[in-house]
């Protein structure tokens, strides 16, 4: 090898070692983040599947194995089951690309901070980082004077009002995600859309046109729909996806379509994983934080209820998937995590501290961003 080749070689190794030690290394922080919460889905189901009691409570004098449900999703181990009404999720993303906290029979504990155990203060809690006991009592249509995560993410990244943005399936979303109208995109329960988007605007007709049997919350299928339209149109940094009706159908005792919304929830959360996966600025670039505003009764006389009298409703379930943390599958025996943990959680994945703007916030939960062994 003559001089000038050997430069050449040394030459092509140099620019080979600067391109694939960016991609082999493990990246310390992404560029989007993604908020999903499932209102209500008790850890039973996420970790144990079809709860048979409870099946067998809520059908009439017919044996429970002949129902649907049971056929569709009963299997003898909780593992099994769980996988069988959420396959994506269990086979897929906690097996290869996640992992979730929360199975209280492996030692893991997560829960809510506030105590009152309903929607509204446990958005609050996962939105602004801290309980708002004292202030925030009620479900109403209210707008309270704290800033959430997507109001300082959307500051501290200068995003514009499309690159944030919030799909809900309850209405009271308007309020809760900002401390401030206009902000940013939000469109929740029952809303015409303002977006000339030619699949957002049909989306948002339909809705009126198939009605859910609640007033203020329609079908996940249209907040699914149309924050996966926002996606390919805006492509936000920062999006929060709010399901809700894992609860409705559970306060309406109607076990069969509860389960029936975490399977579709899987299928969503599929849908959604295979389109970040698909487009560049998303994939290895994304984390996502998936958990739930409360739990609910543990018994068959009150799995369907939750609120400051409900025992089991305080605790909850977590889960974490981003390029920059390789825990998988699921957590044990570890400090208990609470919910005000998240908003810090995920403005620390992007890089950014919370606690400069709340100061009293729950602090970013620590496993997640320890240095790599
Ligand atoms: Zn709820």
């Amino acid at each position: 090898m003559d001089l000038a080749s050997s430069r050449l070689t040394w030459n092509l190794l140099a620019c080979l070692c600067l391109s694939v030690a960016p991609l082999t290394a493990q990246p310390t922080t992404v560029d989007n983040v993604v908020l999903i919460t499932l209102d209500g889905a008790r850890t039973q189901e996420i970790f144990g599947g079809l709860d048979i009691g409870v099946l067998r409570s809520t059908i009439d004098d017919v044996a429970v194995e002949t129902t649907e449900v049971y056929q569709r999703y009963w299997a003898s181990t909780p593992e099994a089951r769980r996988k069988r009404l959420m396959p994506f999720f269990w086979g897929t993303l906690m097996a290869d690309h996640g992992s979730i906290a929360g199975n209280r029979t492996h030692g893991s504990i997560v829960a809510i901070t506030n105590t009152q155990r309903f929607s509204y203060p446990g958005y609050a809690e996962i939105l602004t980082g801290k309980a708002h006991d004292d202030i925030i009592t009620s479900n109403d249509n209210r707008r309270y004077p704290f800033p959430t995560v997507l109001d300082f993410l959307k500051n501290e990244l200068g995003l514009d009002r499309n690159q944030v943005a919030a799909f809900a399936a309850w209405e009271t979303f308007r309020w809760i995600v900002s401390n401030e109208a206009g902000g940013f995109t939000v469109n929740a329960g029952y809303q015409a859309a303002t977006d000339p988007d030619p699949v957002i605007r049909a989306l948002a007709d339909q809705q009126f046109e198939t009605l859910t049997p609640w007033d203020n919350v329609r079908h996940d299928f249209y907040t699914f729909r149309m924050a996966m339209a926002h996606l390919a149109a805006h492509k936000p940094r920062v999006l929060y996806l709010a399901l809700g009706e894992t609860d409705d159908w559970a306060h309406d005792e109607r076990y069969d379509r509860s389960l029936q919304a975490l399977a579709h929830s899987d299928d969503y959360l599929r849908e959604l994983w295979e389109w970040l996966r698909a487009h560049e600025q998303y994939r290895d670039r994304t984390a996502l934080i998936i958990t739930v505003d409360h739990g609910r009764g543990n018994t068959v006389a009150d799995w369907t209820d939750h609120g400051s009298e409900t025992e089991g409703a305080q605790y909850i379930w977590m889960a974490f998937v981003s390029p920059t943390v390789s825990l998988r599958g699921e957590w044990r025996d570890h400090d208990p995590i609470q919910q005000d943990q998240v908003a810090a959680t995920l403005a620390r994945f992007l890089g950014l501290d919370f606690r400069s703007l709340t100061p009293t916030a729950g602090l970013p939960i620590k496993a997640l961003f320890a240095p790599a062994r």
